[in-house]
């Protein structure tokens, strides 16, 4: 009998449905080659255009949904011309992040040499690197809280040991893991501004106890600015990368620029219980419905939750699957024949994903 799993899906905004459709295609022709596993996908709706209809941005049903699946795959939400009464946008991924206490925002930075990369690569340079971006507190924390007056405006970071304590256990183990299986080199940067202030002294402070329980893993410190200039001039030296949760929403856009765009940046956010896997990018209003829209990013988050599944259930072939779908996604998109728009090609959403399953033929 297969491990069945239920994944929420939110298609949300923009250009979410047209890639969240061809990206579900493929995760139903990988399901289709086992009998090991099998997804069923539940729809929920949710976002800017729901909130335009209904009042709700993320409706109690489909917060209850998420919380009872094994794992939820979003595409994007918000639109610019839809807010709350107050002028901020709808973002519901964030109340996801907040409600399922999603603290580990997880950005792989993995720059396949060849024209898609703004850097020059020499043959041996191979870049292949996770950011972990804490996601829950921060300078985040201050969202809706900051005090502005006619002179001037306040808001705080939050580090509280507690948070830190899961990210750095969740970030060393992601280095073991990764050591393990020979992709890294068995090294974990702090990334903070500990000379500065004290709350990154404390971050630091933290990083270090956790170090201690793992031995077999170098744990080494950087200050946030030494950080983005060697992620430009020397970004193979780094393996794991874990930071609080401003530093991390910079540098991981700085890494999907090293890949060479958002349109190739995939990202997860993990939890001790759930897991949210959503493209880097946003709804990208501009383009929807034009057909036009970068499937790759989404194809890569599917992928992580094939992986993030498959490690967490002893599922060997979920693992492979994931493998595979990346690498597909990969071999299609330095072809310039075969790649969409934003990446200087002329395809469709439809025909890049075409193109991403004949290629993961190649590799069943
Ligand atoms: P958010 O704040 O939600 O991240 P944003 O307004 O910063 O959103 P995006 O929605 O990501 O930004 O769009 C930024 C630009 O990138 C737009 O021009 C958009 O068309 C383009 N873009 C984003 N995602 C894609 C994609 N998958 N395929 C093609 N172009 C994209």
């Amino acid at each position: 009998m297969p491990v069945n799993f239920t994944i929420a899906v939110f298609e949300g905004d923009g250009i979410g449905p047209e890639i969240m459709a061809p990206t579900l295609h493929l995760l139903e022709t990988l399901q289709q080659q086992t009998t090991d596993y099998s997804l069923s996908f539940d729809t929920c709706p949710a976002g800017a255009d729901w909130y335009a209809h209904t009042g709700e941005s993320l409706p109690e049903s489909s917060m209850h949904r998420a919380r009872d699946a094994d794992a939820i795959l979003l595409a994007a939400m918000g639109l610019p011309d839809v807010r709350y009464p107050d002028g901020t946008e709808i973002s519901p991924q964030i109340e996801l992040r907040r409600q399922l206490n999603l603290f580990a925002g997880v950005r792989p930075v993995r720059v396949a040499p060849g024209p898609r990369t703004p850097l020059k690569l020499e043959g041996n340079q191979a870049i292949d690197f996770v950011l972990i971006r804490e996601s829950t507190e921060g300078l985040f924390y201050s969202q809706g809280r900051g005090e502005v007056t006619a002179d001037c405006a306040e808001e705080t970071l939050r580090i509280t040991r507690q948070t830190s304590a899961k990210l750095f256990r969740f970030a060393f183990e992601l280095a073991e893991q990764r050591h393990r299986s020979g992709q890294g080199s068995g090294t974990i940067t702090c990334v903070d501004k500990a000379n500065v202030f004290r709350a990154f002294a404390f971050f630091r402070k933290l990083f270090d106890e956790e170090a201690q329980h793992h031995k077999s893993i170098t744990g080494n410190h950087a200050y946030v600015d030494a950080t983005a200039l060697w992620m430009v001039q020397k970004p193979w030296i780094f393996d794991v990368l874990v930071t609080e949760n401003m530093f991390g929403d910079i540098l991981s856009d700085l890494g999907a620029g090293l890949m060479g765009g958002l349109g190739l940046a995939p990202s997860a956010d993990i939890g001790e219980h759930h897991a949210v896997f959503q493209p880097c990018h946003g709804s990208a209003p501009d383009i929807a419905g034009l057909g036009i829209a970068n499937p790759f990013a989404m194809i890569l988050s599917a992928a992580m939750m094939l992986d993030w599944l498959g490690s967490h259930n002893h599922l060997p072939v979920m693992v492979r699957h994931s493998q595979q779908l990346r690498d597909a996604v990969y071999q299609v998109a330095v072809n310039d024949a075969q790649t969409p728009r934003d990446l200087g090609g002329s395809n469709s959403t439809i025909a890049t994903a075409g193109y991403v399953e004949q290629a993961l033929a190649e590799f069943a």
